[in-house]
């Protein structure tokens, strides 16, 4: 199966910082967001970054047995939703956890969500999503997996199942 094409700034083969367990990260090129103070200015321009076929990232990621799952991360991946579900359906089959990364908030993404946009495809592959801006003033280093205090590990089935956006304090231990 051949997977759409993604536009990425980068990869992490095994990253302990981007979520739960040993992960591969994809850091999305493009972003619209414009955080006062973010680390990662280069990955806004949307012609950035480089292309990369989504077959070659999941044959990457098929060969590492160690890996818990896969982030999405930016960038704002929210921007290739479409290019990304089919290669998160894949992911998803080898039994491995999706964490998506957006300056989007929760609320945002549900109300936004449309036919042409993928959003909801997207946040359907994805088990848990860290939400929000990064806000500069709410900056802290004492939060896992966040920059901000603002944004929130949010369990993505639980949300949906009940309506309201289900924050977390950490990861579980299993997705
Ligand atoms: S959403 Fe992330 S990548 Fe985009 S501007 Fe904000 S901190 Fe930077």
């Amino acid at each position: 199966m051949i997977l759409p094409e993604i536009r990425i700034s980068g990869i992490s083969e095994e990253s302990v910082v981007d979520g739960p367990g040993y992960r591969f990260v994809i850091f999305t090129q493009g972003c619209p967001h414009n955080c006062p103070g973010c680390h990662n200015p280069q990955t806004h321009p949307r012609e950035g970054g480089s292309v990369i076929g989504g077959s070659y990232l999941l044959e990457q990621i098929r060969r590492n047995p160690l890996l818990r799952g896969v982030t999405f991360s930016g960038g704002e991946p929210f921007m290739q939703a479409a290019a990304l579900v089919p290669l998160a359906k894949q992911i998803r089959s080898l039994r491995k956890d999706i964490v998506t990364y957006t300056g989007y908030t929760w609320e945002k993404l549900l109300s936004g969500a449309d036919a042409e946009n993928s959003w909801m495809e997207l946040l359907n592959e994805t088990g848990y999503l860290i939400d929000g801006p990064f806000i500069e003033e709410l900056k802290s280093l004492e939060i896992p997996f966040r920059g901000s205090a603002n944004q929130r590990i949010i369990d993505v089935k639980a949300s949906l199942l009940s309506g309201v956006p289900a924050a977390l304090e950490r990861f579980p231990a299993c997705c």
